[in-house]
């Protein structure tokens, strides 16, 4: 039973015992049961309440781990910020790049503008990149020039 109920069922036994609401015992069973009416609805708001106030907060967990995974990652990013370096084929210029760049699997040489494609395959393993062996991979491999 919810505390609702109890109180109906407490405020039927009263009303079956037919007190005089003139009376003094009349009245005082009257104004118990109007008391523990509002108590209970005053409970039953606060439930409320309480359950919404706990979804939200999960909510606001949630996201706050989301915002913290990201946090992290990007922490982890700059400790290895420009990692890779490429050599330009055509006019020899040192070319750093980061994951993002690596991953377009091109980029322009900005000393001659000569298009540079990577050919990544064999270099999937995820665990070799974040170790930052990615470098000397490419470093042994140099990129080819595309025309
Ligand atoms: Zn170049």
């Amino acid at each position: 039973m919810t505390v609702t109920e109890r109180v109906v069922y407490l405020k039927g036994l009263i009303n079956g015992m037919e007190l005089d609401a003139d009376k003094k015992e009349g009245r005082l069973w009257t104004a118990v049961i109007s008391v523990m009416e509002e108590l209970a609805d005053a409970v039953v708001e606060l439930q409320q309440q309480n359950a919404e106030l706990a979804e939200e907060l999960d909510d606001v967990y949630e996201e706050l781990s989301a915002v913290e995974e990201e946090f992290l990652d990007e922490d982890e990013f700059d400790s290895d910020d420009l990692l890779y370096q490429v050599i330009c084929p055509t006019c020899d210029e040192v070319i750093y790049m980061d994951d993002d760049m690596l991953a377009e699997g091109s980029t322009v040489c900005p000393a001659c503008g000569e298009e540079l494609e990577f050919d990544l395959s064999g270099l999937e393993d995820e665990e070799m990149v974040s170790e930052g062996n990615l470098d000397q991979m490419i470093a042994e491999e140099s990129p080819e020039a595309v025309e």
